[in-house]
């Protein structure tokens, strides 16, 4: 995953319409868009962004009493707008794309009243416009590994569900998903060979059963790929285990923070930039 700007290339405003929501967990809402900016933006998903399971949207949240009108054009509000009045960006995967109905399906975490996306998808109502921009994303499961796994929380159901049900029938692997608790568990299709394993949180701190879990598994003695997700700190743990304890290689490693605990989106981003925020060690500079 990367949020680095696409070298400068202006990113197109799309405008989704709220076309109905369900309850896919306590705690997860699924958005329906459809809409006005649809069909532009499935015919927009290039053949290699398609084979992505991890395609992800950047939702646009503009304070009300601005009063604008979608599309938020980011390059053109800049020209107008105070920077702390700009939109707030919000990150989200994208579960899944129905072609024929020309509707996206995002699951949002209903983490409490805090934040922009998260009460913005537990109040959507059909009608509702958003603009997004995007779709990011590189990953894709490796087709040449005996074994996958994945582990994560809340927030990386969707980009692990997507990845799991794009495995072969044959595939072997692993998830392992941290929840609130039982209730909060997301069923999703997975072929025979791989695991899914619940761990509840129960109270507990965001990860630190994920990091348990994930400390007392064998080291992998295949050529497995990682994708793990989530909180920031958990993210922290894992990297020297699996990177270096169990000496899975960058390339076949996508691991970083999906959120950070006590920040909103926007400071968490902006630490990436910091040593706080890192989750790798900065690549040597090249003489
Ligand atoms: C590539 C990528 C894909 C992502 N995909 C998804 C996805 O499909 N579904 C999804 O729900 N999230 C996803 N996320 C995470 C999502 O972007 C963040 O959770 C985001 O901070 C939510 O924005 P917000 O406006 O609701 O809260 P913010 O304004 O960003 O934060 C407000 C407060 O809520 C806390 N908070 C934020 N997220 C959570 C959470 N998940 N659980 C508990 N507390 C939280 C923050 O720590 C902060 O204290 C993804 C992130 C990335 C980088």
């Amino acid at each position: 995953m990367t949020d680095k700007p696409t070298g400068g290339r202006r990113r197109t405003p799309y405008v989704f319409e709220v076309v109905r929501t369900e309850a896919v967990s306590p705690h997860m809402v699924r958005v329906h868009f459809g809409g006005p900016g649809a069909d532009a933006f499935i015919a927009g998903i290039d053949e290699q962004k398609a084979l992505s399971t991890e395609k992800y949207v950047k939702l646009l949240f503009a304070s009300p009493e601005l009063g604008l009108e979608h599309p938020y054009d980011m390059e053109l509000l800049r020209e107008t707008l105070a920077p702390q009045d700009m939109p707030s960006r919000r990150t989200y995967t994208i579960r899944s794309i129905d072609e024929s109905e020309r509707t996206m399906a995002i699951d949002f975490v209903v983490h409490g009243d805090e934040g922009l996306a998260g009460p913005w998808a537990a109040n959507a109502q059909p009608g509702d416009l958003v603009t997004l921009n995007g779709p990011g994303g590189m990953y894709a499961p490796a087709p040449d590994v005996d074994e996958h796994l994945f582990f994560g929380d809340e927030s990386a159901i969707p980009a692990i569900a997507a990845a799991v049900e794009s495995l072969g029938h044959d595939a072997k692997g692993l998830a392992i998903i941290e929840v609130a608790s039982a209730e909060h568990e997301v069923a999703f299709e997975a072929p025979d060979g791989v695991t899914v394993r619940w761990l509840h949180r129960d109270g507990a701190h965001y990860g630190d059963a994920l990091v348990t879990a994930v400390a007392a598994l064998d080291a992998p003695t295949s050529v497995v790929d990682v994708f793990a997700h989530g909180e920031r700190e958990a993210m922290k743990r894992l990297r020297p285990l699996i990177n270096t304890e169990w000496g899975v290689h960058r390339s076949r490693l996508s691991l970083s923070a999906y959120w950070a605990y006590g920040r909103a989106e926007d400071t968490f981003q902006a630490e990436k930039q910091t040593p706080l925020g890192q989750i790798f060690d900065p690549e040597p500079a090249q003489s």
